[in-house]
């Protein structure tokens, strides 16, 4: 039985340190007191430190929305997997397609990224997903495909059992869209079967796979209750407690 995960990725919202605890301490105050589903918070880089002392001892894990490939060097700018872990983040967002659009991350450097947080003991939440016209064009699952094989390329099946994948159709984030609960399924139960071929049926089997794309409180029931969606990454539903509760409420 997987455990279903709702992550709220606040993107470049919340970056002051002070609101950010307010908003972690919300999340904590109207969700925590359960344990049947994981939840975390990946706050802007700037409040990391000041969400992780909100967060200890809670249940909510907090996590980053990048990391740089490195440990450390003449990388102005970028922030390491080391530097999360040191800070006490959990887990990073890695390849979500506001950074593979605006960044021109392309899936060889975000390999790069997945494996360095796992090499800290972060867990990477993998994002993968069409643009509308790849939709339209019927190439959604070549598309996912591509990307998940150069994603996990080069990692063990066991490596592969660390990961949590975010399916998160472009054309549903911060559009108000989303895909329907059974053409999220479809790809859902897509990416299993990949992933048992490139890890194995166990790991398949065990492996979380998250929607994301336009996730909110009147929606997410249905969602969740398909049988290949174990989660969600939440970005607008995520900034205010209340919502974001009621999306876990739904996963319950
Ligand atoms: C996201 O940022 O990953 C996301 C799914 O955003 P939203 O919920 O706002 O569509």
């Amino acid at each position: 039985m997987r455990k279903k995960i709702i992550a709220g990725n606040w993107k470049m919202y919340c970056g002051d340190p002070a609101k950010a605890a307010a908003l972690a301490k919300g999340v904590i105050e109207s969700c925590a007191c359960q344990n049947r589903v994981e939840v975390a918070v990946c706050p802007p880089a700037t409040a990391l430190a000041a969400v992780v002392e909100t967060c200890r001892g809670s249940s909510v894990r907090v996590g980053a929305q990048n990391l740089y490939p490195k440990d450390e060097g003449a990388f102005t700018g970028e922030i390491s997997a080391a530097f999360i872990k040191a800070l006490g983040g959990s887990l990073a967002i890695l390849g979500h397609s506001e950074r593979r659009t605006y960044f021109k991350e392309a899936d060889d450097f975000i390999n790069l990224k997945v494996k360095a947080a796992l090499a800290h003991g972060l867990t990477p939440i993998l994002c993968v997903g069409e643009t509308e016209k790849e939709r339209e064009d019927g190439v959604t699952e070549k598309v996912v495909e591509t990307q998940l094989r150069g994603g996990l390329a080069g990692l063990s099946a066991d490596e592969i059992g660390q990961i949590v994948i975010a399916y998160e159709p472009v054309w549903a984030i911060g559009t108000g869209k989303n895909a329907t609960p059974a053409d999220a399924q479809a790809v859902h139960a897509f990416i299993r079967k990949l992933l048992g071929s490139l890890a194995s049926a166990d790991v398949a089997e065990l492996i979380r796979i998250q929607y994301g794309g336009s996730m909110k409180p009147e929606n997410a029931a249905e969602l969740l209750a398909q049988q290949d969606i174990d989660g969600g990454l939440i970005g607008g539903a995520s900034l205010k407690a209340e919502s974001f509760a009621a999306i876990i409420q739904a996963a319950l």
